[in-house]
């Protein structure tokens, strides 16, 4: 989606302060006869924590990475980027109701770039939710419900939710949505969430990345070249 209004706005609103030491502290504890507590009191340099953190979470020790929970504010998606969010089955939703929530007048919709690029298009776009937005209206006007009128409406429709969700599921996340064969905005709406987070917690760097990344090979059909193709 391109910069502007035109795309999501993020924030993550919820983190624990100690990221790094209550992973580490997980990953320890499964090597040591020393105790939980023993282990977060005692001061260890963060370096000896990244390596210990890297190895364990490449041999899949994944457990390490749950006991820690984010939560976003998330507003100016579309519905169809949406529903692509609530795939993921490990993340916890609440989503502005089109049933609670009626609109009044034109409904906030987004505009994918391909289309915002080209003006003839742009505004045959424009007229047809202005289109939608005055059916939609009269239905409501006419008595019906909010929860039924909303079956006319778009998936450009915005919305907004607060999405939450442990490590290990964000990294599943940016692993999937940040691959560039994922759609666009919901490409950029992972990218601003992780942005988000290795602001204040920038060793995730490393793992909030395009799976190939991580991997070294791409597993894709179509791949886009950026590294080697998996043998199969
Ligand atoms: C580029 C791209 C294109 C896509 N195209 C389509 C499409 O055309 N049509 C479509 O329907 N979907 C499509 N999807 C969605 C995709 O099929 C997944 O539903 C979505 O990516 C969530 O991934 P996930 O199941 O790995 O992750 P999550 O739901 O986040 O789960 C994380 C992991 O938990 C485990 N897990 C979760 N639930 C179960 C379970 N019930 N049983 C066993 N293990 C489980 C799995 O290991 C899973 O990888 C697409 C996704 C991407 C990234």
């Amino acid at each position: 989606m391109t910069e502007g209004n035109n795309k999501p706005k993020v924030r993550l609103i919820c983190k624990p302060d100690n990221m790094l030491k209550t992973v580490y502290t997980a990953c320890r504890t499964c090597y040591s006869s020393d105790s939980p507590l023993n282990i977060y009191d005692c001061e260890a340099d963060s370096e000896k924590m990244l390596k210990l953190i890297e190895r364990v979470i490449s041999s899949g020790h994944y457990s390490t990475i749950e006991h820690i929970q984010v939560s976003f504010a998330i507003s100016n998606i579309s519905r169809a980027c949406s529903h692509q969010l609530v795939r993921h089955r490990h993340m916890s939703f609440s989503q502005k109701s089109q049933r609670y929530v009626k609109e009044k007048g034109q409904f906030d919709y987004l505009t994918p770039p391909t289309i915002e690029k080209d003006s003839e298009l742009k505004k045959k776009y424009d007229e047809f939710m202005g289109k939608i937005s005055e059916f939609y209206l009269e239905l409501t006007e006419k008595g019906v419900p909010a929860e039924d009128a909303r079956f006319v409406l778009p998936n450009a429709a915005a919305t907004s939710m607060v999405a939450s969700l442990n490590l290990r599921e964000l990294i599943h996340l940016a692993n999937l949505r940040l691959c560039t064969r994922a759609q666009a905005e919901i490409r950029l709406l992972v990218r601003m969430m992780c942005d988000e987070l290795t602001k204040e917690e920038p060793w995730l760097k490393n793992y909030l990345v395009p799976k190939c990344e991580r991997w070294g090979f791409c597993d894709e059909d179509k791949s886009c070249g950026r590294k080697p193709k998996a043998v199969k």
